[in-house]
């Protein structure tokens, strides 16, 4: 069977010779006599896997000594939790830039815990572009700054390092990490679920300063306490084993296409080649700040939406799947994360072309 170009938000593509690899090893890891999905998580093999994924991570971002690398669980929403009950540290607030959805539901969040102070927005042009550095109104009391550096459902991305003084900068990087190289002595704390573009959902990967760890709120259960997974070296309880073999499977493959810089430059390429169509199409249209576009989630739209269900019927047909935008946003959504190959890109954008020239 031939396999589609998957343009699906998350769970996402994966790269063909990770899941070849898996594939083969399935039933007998290296001799091992059984597959990773059965080994104890205490065990000399799956220990060596663990160490190996970690260790990779932290060459391909370059997390300094003083970082912590943690593999844990509940996605980047339980995240949206964690950070305020542990990095509020006996202060009564905290600072969000406001960007979007997932923004959005990060802020729900933390107002469970502290007062929120929205320190920009773009809600006033329908969140679609980054507020700028200089429209943050920073409060210098803030527990932390939270940012989030890749709106997956908007396509708005920051393209520039944001500065929080001696607060603690902390990013939602769920939809963009390890796209291109970011400098982590920059952060307090980045998060990410795996399923966007390290590998299958289950995973989520927490980098945090240690200064920041061991002062969570009163009564915080032990498993929502960076402290605990710290301690423990991210094997508390059951870690999600498998999750982290296939992630570790994907660092490997991401050292060998050159690491995040030669990742940046495939990613451009691919973004490039999909926004300098939309933006000489008079059929389709972005409806993102050009500075701002996002190169992991491009939104895009057709003059006429009543040709929206034709255009994902035919894309189909042509083995291209997942590019109907999310409810919230409407037209169409092409997330062309790390493991999708230039050439999926090309294929899109020739039907784009191709249906241009019919119905434009
Ligand atoms: C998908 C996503 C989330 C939510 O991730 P879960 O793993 O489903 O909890 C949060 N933030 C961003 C930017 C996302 O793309």
């Amino acid at each position: 069977m031939a396999r589609v170009f998957n343009f699906s938000a998350g769970p996402a593509a994966l790269p063909e010779s990770v899941l070849r690899q898996a594939a083969e090893e399935m039933l007998d890891w290296h001799g091992s006599g059984q597959s990773v999905m059965e080994m104890s998580h205490r065990g000399k093999e799956f220990m060596t896997i663990a160490a190996e994924a970690e260790a990779d991570l932290r060459e391909l971002m370059g997390i300094p000594a003083n970082y912590k690398a943690l593999f844990l669980q509940g996605g980047a929403t339980l995240q949206f939790a964690m950070v305020p009950i542990n990095l509020l540290r006996g202060k009564a607030s905290a600072d969000y830039v406001n960007t979007g959805e997932w923004a959005k539901k990060a802020i729900k969040e933390a107002k469970q815990y502290c007062q929120v102070n929205v320190a920009a927005s773009a809600e006033d042009r329908n969140y679609s572009y980054a507020p700028a550095q200089e429209a943050w109104k920073l409060d210098k009391d803030a527990a932390y700054v939270h940012y989030t550096a890749n709106e997956t459902i908007g396509g708005v991305e920051f393209h520039w390092q944001p500065h929080s003084g001696d607060v603690p900068l902390v990013c939602d990087m769920s939809s963009n990490i390890l796209s291109r190289p970011v400098d982590v002595s920059k952060f307090g704390l980045i998060y990410a679920g795996a399923q966007k573009n390290i590998g299958p959902a289950g995973l989520t990967i927490v980098i945090v300063r240690e200064d920041l760890v061991g002062q969570a709120l009163p009564q915080t259960p032990l498993m929502l306490d960076y402290k605990t997974h710290v301690d423990n070296d991210s094997m508390y309880n059951t870690p999600p084993t498998y999750a982290i073999y296939i992630a570790g499977l994907v660092f490997r493959w991401l050292k060998q296409q050159g690491g995040l810089a030669a990742m940046e430059k495939h990613n451009r390429e691919k973004a490039a080649l999909l926004y300098d169509f939309l933006d000489g199409s008079g059929f389709f249209l972005s409806p993102v700040a050009k500075p701002d576009r996002s190169l992991m989630n491009v939104p895009f739209t057709l003059k006429k939406p009543e040709l929206d269900e034709e255009f994902l019927k035919g894309a189909k047909a042509r083995g291209m799947i997942q590019l109907k935008g999310h409810r919230s946003v409407g037209g169409m959504r092409a997330s062309i994360y790390n493991a999708m190959p230039l050439e999926g890109v090309r294929t899109l954008v020739n039907y784009m072309k191709e249906f241009e020239a019919k119905h434009g």
